[in-house]
């Protein structure tokens, strides 16, 4: 390598994001020194992006930079945890400045907005993959479980459903959607954004949670599972975003079929939205915290005695999940591999 791993890691990795009082020693030594605040947990989550798998090789480096974090603030939020810290292991198959600028500032870029401290991390050389691992805190047993659902409980979701699976249709396909349709969808699915700030004005109210990776009947069967409860879905209540609704709406329409456009808000991963539960009896505290700050989140369901999940269409029949709707995403570059999953 031209420039050696240490002028890399000074040049791209040091002090990227928020400088914080409670970070003793960050990068420059053998291990980062953290202090916690008193009465607080940590939390930790890590997550990989292999090339190819995870994303496209030739994404936009500031793009992947962005979501490599997003991906591991999601996890946080998820858990209801404050982000505070964050570690990055970069194997590289070479040095690119061009891309690790353009990498390097979207990873800093959103670090900042959260106001988290890049501190430390690992260099490598090989096959294109980004490991992040991100920590934050929460009160002393305040974090959300996924084994914290109640019968009763309402279901919410924050944002759109389906945006990053159709992004990824019109990728793969190259399906002739509008540009203006395809550009926000395609952001939705580069630049995903991490529910924090939703997560933490929901401090104290939410019982349990989970960020949607792999989509929205996949993700909210974990909590039934560890909860030991089961769901009802009213699918009219799924929100979709304007551009979705468009895309549904213009010729494109004939090019994927009802089944698909059914399936995507139900299974399609990479949106990294939140679903999380609330005891009924706080659900006006809850909309009225979202509102007061700006946030929106969607009541879709609610948690019971079970057996399972069950859609309810709009005319009040049961919608049946095809196992074809999910094979659309399978396999698919932005889609995380579902090893136990499908
Ligand atoms: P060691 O050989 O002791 O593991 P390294 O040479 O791997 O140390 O790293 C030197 C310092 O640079 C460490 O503090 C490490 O955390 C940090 N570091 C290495 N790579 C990165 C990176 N991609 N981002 C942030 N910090 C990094
Ligand atoms: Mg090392």
């Amino acid at each position: 390598m031209a420039v050696s791993e240490f002028q890399l890691i000074e040049r791209y990795f040091t002090d990227a994001g928020v400088p914080r009082d409670d970070v003793v020693w960050g990068v420059g030594d053998d291990a980062a020194i953290l202090s916690l605040p008193a009465g607080h947990e940590l939390v930790v989550s890590t997550d990989t992006l292999v090339a190819g798998v995870h994303f496209f090789a030739d994404v936009d480096p500031v793009s992947l930079g962005h979501k490599a974090l997003a991906v591991n603030l999601s996890d946080l939020a998820a858990m209801g945890a404050q982000p505070a810290w964050v570690m990055l292991a970069l194997t590289l198959p070479q040095v690119d400045e061009q891309w690790l600028c353009g990498f390097s500032q979207g990873f800093s870029s959103l670090a900042c907005q959260h106001g988290v401290q890049l501190i430390g991390g690992d260099t490598t050389r090989g096959p294109l993959s980004i490991t992040v691992q991100a920590m934050g805190f929460v009160k002393q047993g305040a974090a959300w479980r996924r084994d914290a659902a109640t019968p009763g409980d309402l279901i919410y979701v924050t944002g759109t459903l389906g945006d990053a699976g159709l992004a990824l249709q019109i990728r793969e396909r190259r399906l002739p959607f509008v540009q203006h349709h395809c550009d926000e969808l395609l952001r939705r699915l580069e630049r995903p954004t991490p529910r924090n700030v939703e997560a933490l004005a929901l401090n104290g109210l939410v019982n349990a949670a989970i960020d949607l990776s792999d989509g929205l009947l996949s993700d909210l069967r974990h909590i039934l599972k560890a909860s030991e409860v089961g769901a009802e879905l009213n699918l009219a209540a799924l929100p979709l975003s304007s551009a979705f609704n468009a895309c549904q709406r213009d010729e494109c329409n004939e090019q994927l079929s009802s089944e698909l456009w059914q399936a995507l808000p139900l299974s399609a991963g990479d949106d990294y939205e939140l679903c999380f539960t609330i005891a009924a009896e706080k659900q006006d505290e809850v909309e009225q915290q979202l509102s007061q700050h700006g946030l929106i989140a969607h009541r879709i369901g609610v948690i019971d005695n079970g057996p399972g999940l069950r859609c309810v269409l709009s005319n009040g029949e049961l919608y049946q999940a095809q196992q074809s709707g999910y094979e659309h995403f399978q396999g698919a570059p932005g889609v995380d591999e579902q090893v136990n999953e499908r």
